[in-house]
């Protein structure tokens, strides 16, 4: 059993986070980031970005840009890495080059491996000099056909090891005749690994059922593993907080360090996230994309604070779950983190997001609504800084900031902002009997809509606009002797075409008092149009 030395000195602490651009920005890397994040802020530590793009066959560049832009939008800063030179100037494009679009923070750069082969190269040759890597000739048919027959007898795949035992001069005949290769980790034929992850405790592996991982492929590309220490070495990261798909490869990885004779950082695999039905989260179970969360409508706080309880929660007894970012960085730590899968529950980011929305300043919230709106075509931005709405009323601000105020406390993500509210912005559409409540004439509903407007007549707009206007309202229909819902109803589809909307009063307050005398002098003429 080998024990393992720890990176244990009193230096700076220094984290990364190091996705593969192979699509758009997961949950998953959030949580990486965001763990690794608070870990390095609460330290004074460094946090990198590195931009893993060894696989060029699964490389997608605009995903640079959606992690770079992810990460930003969320809140999180990096000391080293690659950021974007004009984040808004372009819509992902991948036949953009995004590596020219970057440039580069900190010194231990490139921060992308493909700008790195060469620095592999050299730790590859040490590897082979020490003998802990060796050359394979083998052709991908000779393996192809291997892996079939092992799968055949149900084993599971493994390298039969036949170039190990080349001696140099063959190895360096087949070389010089230019024969086609790739270089493997040489696995040591038995013995145990055992680390202490700093989530999971002591884990250990048995070398035996290591296959010799590919550490350079015929493409002249290393493989994620090997890169992936080299450049965590070099740039000196000591502590590699990652998702647990990542344990398997610890002890290749480990080997690597030793061969490389190389102090091991301190590693930490964060628990699984799986989607309620307990299967592993994908593209099926909605968006797991930051930017398409970004894009719902969800508030960059809360999507950090649902990503926080993804598999850490502040301890035993403390059921708080909504943090500010103070609270993060004071409260998070690794022993915090559970080992057991964390469960992505859309309901509970709708809850945590809404929570935020609730306590959100109302100006703040305006200005993020209003793109919305303007998206769903209701409302057309003038260059004067006004709006013009469907229904070509002219509008401002003033105009939004109470809507949002009513909406403040319903809702849960942003994109909804409009939804079922269109007559805010447009004229009410709707069936001319919805007008006739219940057990109502047609000529009644036009008599009582009519006094109605001409007691509105008579009222300045600041009492009409006023909070308790309702208090007034209610008095003059009992003075009239009329029911609520005589006068209440017909108002309501007036003014929204609705069977359910906030209510009359709420609509007149945001409408005003012009628009609402012209919306009941349409219902108006619409009931005298109906055939009696
Ligand atoms: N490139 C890997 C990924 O995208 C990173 C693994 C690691 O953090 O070591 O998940």
């Amino acid at each position: 059993m080998r024990k393992m030395a720890f990176y244990m000195d009193n230096n700076q602490i220094c984290v990364r986070v190091a996705p593969s651009p192979t699509g758009d920005m997961h949950i998953g890397t959030l949580r990486v980031a965001l763990f690794n994040w608070l870990f390095a802020r609460q330290r004074k530590g460094k946090f990198i970005v590195r931009i893993e793009d060894t696989d060029q066959t699964r490389y997608k560049p605009d995903s640079v840009k959606s992690i770079l832009e992810g990460l930003t939008w969320a809140g999180l800063d990096w000391d080293e890495g690659p950021i974007l030179k004009n984040p808004k100037s372009q819509i992902p494009n991948p036949k953009i080059d995004y590596q020219s679009e970057t440039i580069e923070l900190g010194e231990k750069g490139p921060y992308w491996q493909s700008r790195r082969t060469e620095i592999y190269r050299q730790h590859l040759e040490t590897l082979q000099e020490r003998g802990a890597a060796y050359h394979c000739f083998c052709s991908p048919e000779r393996l192809e056909k291997m892996r079939q027959e092992q799968e055949a007898r149900h084993l599971s795949p493994m390298y039969d090891r036949r170039c190990r035992e080349l001696k140099p001069d063959e190895a360096a005949k087949k070389l010089a005749a230019g024969e086609k290769y790739i270089i493997r980790l040489k696995i040591p034929a038995s013995g145990r690994i055992e680390i202490n992850d700093l989530i999971r405790g002591s884990v250990n592996f048995d070398l035996q059922q290591l296959d010799d991982q590919v550490l350079l492929k015929s493409d002249g590309f290393p493989t994620y593993h090997l890169a992936n220490v080299v450049d965590d070495h070099l740039m000196g990261v000591t502590h590699v907080l990652r998702g647990e798909e990542w344990l398997p490869s610890l002890p290749k990885h480990i080997l690597l360090y030793q061969g490389l004779g190389w102090e091991i950082p301190q590693f930490g695999h964060l628990p699984l996230i799986l989607a309620v039905d307990r299967t592993k989260l994908s593209k099926r179970h909605g968006a797991v994309s930051v930017l398409a969360m970004r894009d719902a409508g969800y508030l960059p706080h809360a999507l950090l604070n649902f990503t926080l309880l993804l598999g850490w929660n502040p301890g035993k007894g403390n059921e708080q779950e909504i943090f500010t970012k103070e609270e993060m960085l004071s409260l998070f730590s690794l022993e915090g983190i559970q080992k057991s899968p964390a469960v992505f529950n859309y309901e509970k980011l709708n809850w945590i997001n809404k929570h935020y929305i609730k306590q959100m300043p109302l100006n703040d919230l305006t200005s993020r609504a209003i793109p919305y709106l303007t998206e769903s075509g209701l409302i057309t931005p003038l260059d004067n800084g006004e709006w013009i709405t469907l229904d070509k009323r002219i509008i401002r601000n003033v105009y939004f900031e109470s809507f949002v105020a009513l909406l403040k406390s319903r809702l849960t993500m942003l994109k909804d902002i409009g939804h079922d509210l269109e007559y805010f912005f447009d004229r009410p559409h709707y069936e001319t009997s919805l007008l006739i409540g219940k057990g109502e004439l047609r000529d009644a509903v036009i008599a009582h809509l009519a006094e109605t407007k001409e007691y509105f007549h008579t009222i300045p707009e600041k009492i009409f606009k006023a909070h308790d206007f309702d208090r007034t309202l209610k008095t003059w229909i009992k003075d009239k002797q009329r029911t609520n819902s005589q006068i209440l109803w017909p108002l309501r589809v007036a003014l929204s075409g609705k069977e359910q909307s906030p209510s009359p009063f709420e609509l007149m307050s945001i409408l005003g008092k012009e628009e609402t005398m012209k919306r009941i002098d349409s219902a108006i003429k619409s009931l005298q149009a109906l055939d009696a």
